[in-house]
């Protein structure tokens, strides 16, 4: 079994609202993992737990990740790794760096004291790369760094979504909500939530599917980097079962990454007003959107907060 460190909040609370009911239109359960931390909160954070105890292992000083301008997955990679006394490095995709404004995730970052390189979207393409020209530079000055691939989404990043659904079986065996949901909802942006929420219903149960709302690339683009990823989690975790639980949606994604349409602008508004959750623009809010719109419409469902407030204030 892979090392893992306790970075994060646990187990998160199941939280459950008439009025949000009747505005998704069904019965839905929301997992708080917005709820996993303070600034370093949301999703990456049980993904962090396993790729930073690796680094640990490693001997690592120095953690080398990627992401958007607003990398939610950046902010809370170079927060705890400096909780853990390590430096960061990010490449961060802007079109503009000039004008990319000092708040939300970005400024997260920076009081983190990550050092952060923008990178244009045609140099982002080659991101796995140019995080590696980074680390043998790093190397050649006798540090040691530890690369994360874009999201934490590896095989062994996916395992903190595993244990995640063993989480939640603890829960239903606690009666904190119902025993057996139709599906898990949750945003998918680099496919490792996804993969391992798939793989551990399919390893505990708790759920029949894991529905999957893209908020970036199509369908096709998702099955093949969550089977990459299922893959390779089942190498390091041979107990887990292949799986055909996952449905990736890609109706659902809006106009572009991190712009919303009016008819997601009004709901995510609409969410807030009548039930006081506060979900984030570019993913949590599509994927409840998502859910919104299903058809046929599950009757119980377990919606995945997986956080991104700092992007919300950006
Ligand atoms: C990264 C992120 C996601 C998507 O998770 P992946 O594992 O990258 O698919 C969803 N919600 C928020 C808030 C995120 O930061």
């Amino acid at each position: 079994m892979p090392s893992k460190l306790h970075l994060a909040n646990k187990p998160t609370p199941l939280w459950h609202n008439d009025a949000l009911d009747r505005l998704v239109g069904c019965e839905v359960w929301v997992k708080r993992d917005d709820m996993t931390g303070g600034a370093e909160a949301g999703n990456k954070i049980r993904k962090l737990e396993y790729l930073l105890a690796d680094a640990v292992d490693q001997g690592a000083d120095t953690v080398i990740t990627c992401g958007a301008a607003q990398s939610n997955h950046a902010r809370a990679t170079s927060l705890v790794a400096r909780r853990l006394g390590l430096d960061s490095i990010l490449l961060l995709r802007t079109s503009d760096a000039e004008a990319e404004p000092n708040t939300g995730n970005l400024r997260l970052s920076r009081m983190s004291g990550a050092t952060i390189r923008f990178i244009s979207p045609e140099q982002y393409a080659d991101r796995d790369r140019l995080m590696h020209a980074e680390s043998e530079q790093l190397v050649e000055r006798g540090r040691k760094p530890y690369v994360i691939v874009e999201g934490g989404s590896s095989g062994l990043g996916a395992l903190g979504y595993v244990d995640a659904v063993a989480e939640l079986l603890e829960q239903q065996q606690l009666d904190l909500c119902p025993m057996s949901f139709d599906t898990i909802v949750c945003a998918c942006g680099s496919g490792g939530t996804a993969a391992g929420l798939s793989l551990g219903v399919g390893r505990y149960g708790t759920a029949r599917r894991v529905d999957a709302v893209a908020v970036c690339d199509d369908t096709a683009a998702f099955e093949a980097i969550t089977t990459r990823i299922c893959d390779e989690a089942r190498a390091l975790r041979p107990d887990l079962p292949l799986t055909s639980n996952l449905i990736i949606h890609d109706a659902y994604r809006g106009p572009a990454y991190g712009e919303m349409s009016q008819a997601q602008r009004e709901f995510l508004d609409q969410v807030a007003a009548s039930s006081g959750l506060v979900l984030d623009p570019v993913y949590s809010g599509k994927a409840l959107f998502g859910l919104a719109q299903l058809d046929p419409k599950p009757r119980l469902a377990l919606f995945v907060h997986t956080g991104g407030l700092p992007g919300t204030l950006a």
